[in-house]
């Protein structure tokens, strides 16, 4: 039978659970390493569903994975859960306006339908091979703190993906496709300056100022930008300077540095010569400079086989259709761009007018385009094949970690991309268990690239992620 038509009536019968899931997730709207309730619930309701729970990977908390099935190969979807700050934002909104419900944070990010469309596909899968008695075994990954915490990262390091055969995820977008662009590596880390306090008037030359030093490093880094590759990146936001009074010289500042490029070690070269540049600083203005690894995360390496397995997948369950109201509302939404943000768009369309909803993307996997983001998932695909779709939830255009796209994480063309996404990846699971040969090949195209064994994690030993201590009570407590 299709697998498609087979696979139809679970969607038709699991629908409302699975909405119901992410919009849950929409409202917790934890930030990273504090996705207390958002783990919590798809751990439960994978448990009711028969999983068996590995919980706390890495030490962290809210990292687990949940496996069903037995024997053959091993498939991962890999979920995430982690909101943004700053982010609140009611859903249905056409303007920028707070939710109570979600406190300060919101899901700019989509995370909350990433997660419960992973989950619903690894549903898919299970019920599958149960039904069919055949060997195998679905793992759901939740992953913490994709948005600046790197859980992956963690999570690979620690040997949370070894046994793995393939790695699968989405992303919700404006678009659908495969993925087929790979992101930077990246890396980052905190420079804490020590100085000397003194009266700035008084006793100016017993002061030694942490914010000169913050001040040079950064004038320094930006002489270094002219003289690095070109598809590098290297930004700062200074998280101490040191206080309020200009008559107080500075003890202390801290500035946090986040170094991208194409490679693992084009990356690691760059952050010594940064450093370089840091400890200079700190010689110039008679400071001390301490250097504390944050966290990083490799860059993407693209599997043709695998990808080429997920993009059969897509095409036979089609081009998503979107009824009038779900395309009235992309419409309404993209009103509140601005003016130059619809020019931007109508070259990148390269149309005279956008769409409302984004067409399927043209799969081109012989060209993989740079993106100029990093994802966490970069560390998955250096040790096990990995592939990634994106489904339209989105107005086309919509700017990610905007509010616009936390207002729209509940609509009807949220709910249709995840559908979309967990079918794609419950079909292309599906057919990877199925085809071992496929799954040879996809490994011996990682190994080719030099991934697999040859992994080596872009964090130091010794360095640990930045966990929040677990509270007494899950925050709010508002379980569904
Ligand atoms: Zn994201």
């Amino acid at each position: 039978m299709d697998l498609t038509k087979e696979l139809s009536p679970f969607f038709d019968e699991t629908r409302k659970r699975f909405i119901e899931l992410s919009d849950e997730i929409w409202r917790y709207a934890e930030l990273r390493y504090e996705e207390w309730d958002s783990a919590r619930h798809h751990r439960e309701l994978l448990e009711d569903e028969g999983f068996r729970i590995t919980p706390h990977l890495a030490g962290m908390p809210t990292a687990f994975h949940a496996e069903a099935g037995e024997g053959g190969p091993v498939i991962a979807i890999l979920g995430e859960f982690d909101a943004l700050p700053g982010m609140s934002q009611q859903a249905g909104a056409l303007s920028c306006i707070a939710a109570p419900e979600t406190g300060d944070n919101g899901h700019g990010c989509g995370h909350h339908l990433l997660g419960a469309g992973a989950h619903w596909a690894a549903v898919a899968v299970k019920r599958y091979l149960a039904r069919h008695g055949l060997p195998g075994r679905v793992r759901f990954y939740g992953c913490p703190a994709e948005e600046g915490g790197s859980g992956k990262t963690f999570m690979a390091k620690a040997g949370a993906f070894d046994g793995v055969d393939a790695a699968l995820s989405w992303h919700p977008d404006y678009e659908t496709g495969v993925v087929t662009t790979v992101t930077l590596a990246n890396l980052q880390v905190l420079f804490r300056f020590n100085g000397v306090a003194a009266h700035a008037a008084l006793a100016p030359h017993l002061g030694r100022s942490a914010l000169d030093a913050v001040e040079l490093m950064n004038v320094g880094v930006n002489y270094l930008r002219e003289h690095m590759p070109g598809d590098a990146r290297v930004h700062y936001a200074i998280t101490d300077s040191g206080g309020a009074s200009p008559n107080v010289v500075q003890a202390q500042a801290a500035v946090l540095y986040l170094i991208r490029s194409p490679s693992n070690e084009t990356t690691r070269r760059l952050y010594e010569r940064v450093c370089d540049v840091a400890r200079g600083a700190a010689l110039m203005t008679g400071c001390r400079v301490d250097i504390e690894f944050d966290k990083a995360c490799s860059n993407l390496v693209f599997n043709r086989v695998l990808a080429d397995a997920m993009h059969g997948s897509l095409t036979r369950i089609g081009e998503p259709r979107f009824d009038q109201h779900e395309i009235d509302a992309a419409r309404a939404l993209q009103q509140t761009f601005l003016a130059d943000e619809r020019q931007a768009l109508r070259t990148e369309a390269g149309m005279e007018e956008v769409p409302a909803i984004g067409p399927l993307l043209a799969y081109c996997p012989e060209s993989t385009r740079q993106s100029f983001a990093s994802s966490d998932v970069g560390d998955v695909s250096w040790i096990v094949p990995t592939a990634q779709c994106v489904t339209a939830c989105y107005a086309y255009g919509t700017a990610f970690h905007s509010w616009q796209m936390v207002a729209q994480g509940k609509s009807a063309l949220a709910h249709k991309g995840l559908e979309l996404a967990a079918k794609v990846l419950a079909m292309t699971a599906i057919d990877l268990l199925s085809n071992p040969q496929r799954l040879n090949d996809a490994k011996a195209e990682l190994i080719a690239k030099g991934g697999g064994p040859a992994y080596r994690s872009p964090i130091p030993d010794g360095v640990s992620p930045q966990l929040k201590p677990s509270p007494d009570s899950p925050h709010g407590h508002r379980t569904a």
